[in-house]
């Protein structure tokens, strides 16, 4: 499969467009997704002025290409959604396995509301985030996945 790199301010960028989206949908809880979901979760807790975020971790890839037949929840989200507008951030929606079993997960702690932003959607995924900013059918490598970070102007 093609490889499409992003960099620290491609991503930082998309980040900053996720929340002004996310501005007007007025979360009161993230829902980080790891590992890939975590840095810009962290960074739209951070923009939207502190809002609180929780996190979750679901195992589902095992290399490029080879997964199980569906995500497992292997860091549960601590305490309770009730009454609450959730916004569930990843990296990618790429089968939309993953972000299905998370938004199942949120509904059954109670969640009032819920919204999904990914930095990035495959065009065959099952779950269309309610926001993105990139489409593409190759693999991504995001910036915080290389070693040793390369900065690509
Ligand atoms: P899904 O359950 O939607 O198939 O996959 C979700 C997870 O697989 C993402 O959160 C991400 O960690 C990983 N993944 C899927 N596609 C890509 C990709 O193109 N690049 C990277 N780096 N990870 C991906």
């Amino acid at each position: 499969m093609d490889k499409v790199y992003l960099t620290w301010w491609q991503v930082d960028r998309a980040i900053f467009s996720l929340a002004d989206k996310l501005r007007e949908y007025k979360p009161d809880v993230i829902v980080g997704i790891a590992r890939g979901g975590l840095i810009p979760a962290v960074r739209l807790s951070h923009i939207l002025g502190d809002i609180e975020l929780k996190i979750i971790d679901v195992k589902f890839y095992t290399d490029i290409n080879e997964h199980a037949e569906m995500p497992k929840i292997t860091i549960p989200i601590y305490g309770d959604l009730k009454d609450k507008r959730v916004v569930i951030v990843d990296d990618v929606s790429d089968t939309g396995k993953t972000l299905q079993v998370v938004i199942n997960e949120v509904k059954r702690l109670g969640a009032k509301e819920i919204k999904v932003a990914c930095l990035a959607m495959k065009p065959w995924t099952s779950v269309v985030p309610d926001f993105y900013v990139f489409r593409t059918d190759k693999w991504i490598v995001f910036p915080w996945e290389e070693f040793p970070v390369v900065v690509r102007e």
